[in-house]
């Protein structure tokens, strides 16, 4: 807004241009602060001690990324955290927060802002799917590194670890609490346990849950995949592969089975998938089984398609166990089938209007950061299916293979991830004067 003390009849000449020159420079102004105040995110970028934790991270990104290849060598197969949550109390403890562990083997840290009462949960879990006797070890090769679990979930851990130190080295003060969690038992079997506890115990002071996930910043994950996970077991009588032919055997029932439903039709919309994920049975090439297992895991955006997915799984292995008796010449010789669930996700979904998505969004808007909303199964689908805000967020550079041995990470441009969650962090808890 520009507006004059004199009128404009008394403005003649040279007076005139250096009132036209004046007004066009607060007009400069006016629009610049305009569009300075237009993202909320711009004003918390420019105060001082944030500016500090940004600066922290332009210079320590390597520090980051040898504390990731660190926390990823140290074992973590689900189940047995607690070697590397150890390690990664250490660090949480160097960076100041008031760290705890609690029964189930999650790492707290928290940062106390002057209202106790709502607390922002950035969590990242420490467990990996890959067996005890991996080799871990990280590889260097040019810009990447190779690890088993060096991007899922290293990427993530070396994240929460920045965030941690970056606002330490800012001793920016919050209104609202920070608590930074390495969360157990995401991957596998766990089934969420190390998230379902945290959101237990801190329940209707949450105002908002992160979930640090791998590497990628293109995205923002708000809908969280409902799952099932089932182990199916076949057992029946055995014998000798020769003297005994003729008997059911649980192997062959059991392939019938994973056959029948894999014929099953599964819809475009709500996007949905199945997975054979483990098999074993039998105890020698020349001896009839004397049981078979499969571990499956269904997945869909619906909770009702993952029903009838359940079913269909169920009515496919009874119909495998009845095949393979009738194919039997054993007289009355029987095959007994279990299904037994090893866990279930439930779904949830971010609103599109939700304060938590335009906060991620002005930040990455301030970054200059595209990112495309997205669905997943992970640590957000607990505070999303209870009603709590929550998305899914990567922790910076580049990485693939995540589940396989092949798995790789690249640091590059890995300060951009880190300055997305440390402005989210302060956005969401507010700016103490
Ligand atoms: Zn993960």
């Amino acid at each position: 807004m520009c507006t004059f003390s004199t009128t404009p009849a008394r403005i003649h000449g040279t007076n005139f241009v250096k009132v036209a020159r004046v007004c066009g420079i607060f007009l400069v102004m006016a629009t610049l602060s305009a569009r300075a105040t237009d993202n909320p995110v711009e004003k918390i970028a420019q105060d001082l001690s944030c500016a500090r934790g940004l600066e922290w991270i332009d210079r320590n990104t390597p520090w980051v990324t040898e504390e990731q290849v660190r926390l990823t060598e140290i074992p973590a197969p689900e189940f047995s955290e607690a070697p590397r949550a150890e390690y990664l109390k250490k660090l949480f403890e160097a960076s100041g927060l008031k760290v705890s562990t609690d029964k189930l083997g999650n790492v707290i840290g928290e940062r106390p802002g002057t209202d106790a009462h709502s607390v922002i949960l950035f969590a990242a879990h420490l467990d990996t799917v890959f067996p005890a006797g991996t080799d871990v070890r990280a590889k260097r090769k040019g810009d990447r590194i190779e690890a088993p679990g060096i991007s899922d979930n290293g990427a993530g851990l070396g994240a929460i670890v920045g965030l941690a130190r970056a606002l330490s080295e800012s001793h920016v003060r919050t209104t609202k609490t920070i608590v930074l969690a390495g969360d157990v038992g995401e991957e596998g079997e766990g089934n969420l346990r190390g998230i379902r506890a945290l959101v237990e115990n801190y329940g209707s002071r949450l105002a908002a849950v992160i979930a640090i996930d791998g590497p990628s910043i293109e995205h923002i994950t708000t809908q969280g995949i409902a799952s099932r996970r089932f182990e199916v077991t076949i057992t029946g009588p055995g014998g000798h592969s020769w003297s005994d032919f003729g008997a059911p055997n649980p192997i062959t029932a059991l392939a019938r089975g994973i056959v029948q439903f894999s014929a099953i039709r599964l819809p475009d919309d709500p996007r949905s998938s199945f997975n054979f994920g483990v098999i074993e049975g039998g105890t020698s090439v020349n001896s009839i089984p004397g049981r078979a297992v499969v571990k499956v895991d269904l997945r869909s955006e619906e909770e009702s398609e993952l029903a009838r997915l359940e079913a269909a799984l169920r009515d496919a292995m009874q119909s495998g166990v009845r095949q393979e008796i009738a194919a039997s010449t054993g007289a009355g010789d029987p095959l007994d089938l279990n299904v037994r669930s090893l866990g279930a996700r439930p779904a949830g979904k971010l609103p599109d209007n939700a304060p938590l998505l335009e906060t991620i969004r002005n930040v990455d808007r301030y970054l200059g950061n595209r990112s495309r909303i997205e669905r997943s199964s992970t640590d957000a689908n607990i505070p999303l299916s209870l009603g709590i805000p929550a998305v899914s967020l990567g922790g910076g550079g580049k990485g693939s293979g995540s589940h396989t041995l092949a798995e790789w990470y690249d640091p590059t441009d890995r300060a951009l991830g880190l300055k997305r969650l440390y402005l989210t962090s302060l956005s969401l808890a507010g700016l103490q004067p």
